[in-house]
């Protein structure tokens, strides 16, 4: 079986940052959507997904959560340097408040911006969720993760 799964991930040429964050491709009609869960203790919103609250230490009783579409740029920084993880410079990154769908509540991500530009990713500018190549890896696959669009304001 892991022979299986092996073979898979050398025919693809992509991989995931890490596996269990989002679905890709993404479903046709369907927008980019993170995988998050829910304290029904305390209610706190966790991502990644969390199989102990952290707050309270509930222990499996977190509900899945999806996320998608727009959030809020809290705030955000160009990167000079490499990351650790071999995202080429100049990138940017920060924190993202996205509320969930039907809710009060929202969630503050750390992210990955697709325009290293600091008009473009300005604390309180719209963004939105897309699924994007971040690096390559060592077979030239490209590293697809969640990162965050500017989204023009007319
Ligand atoms: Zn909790």
């Amino acid at each position: 079986m892991h022979k299986k799964i092996e073979d898979a991930e050398q025919q693809a040429d992509w991989v995931p940052v890490q596996p269990g964050l989002f679905t890709y491709p993404v479903p046709a009609g369907k927008k980019p959507a993170l995988y998050a869960n829910q304290c029904q203790t305390c209610s706190g919103i966790y991502f990644p997904k969390r199989d102990i609250c952290p707050v309270c230490f509930t222990n499996g009783d977190l509900v899945d959560k999806e996320i998608s579409g727009c959030g809020t740029v809290y705030t955000s920084s160009i990167v000079q340097i490499p990351s650790p993880s071999g995202i080429r410079p100049p990138y940017a990154c920060g924190y993202v408040d996205m509320a969930l769908e039907n809710e009060d509540e929202s969630i503050r991500l750390y992210a990955l911006f697709t325009d290293p530009d600091p008009v473009k990713i300005a604390c309180g500018q719209t963004v939105e969720l897309v699924i994007d190549e971040v690096r390559r890896d060592d077979h030239a696959r490209a590293v697809m993760a969640h990162v965050f669009r500017p989204v023009d304001k007319d």
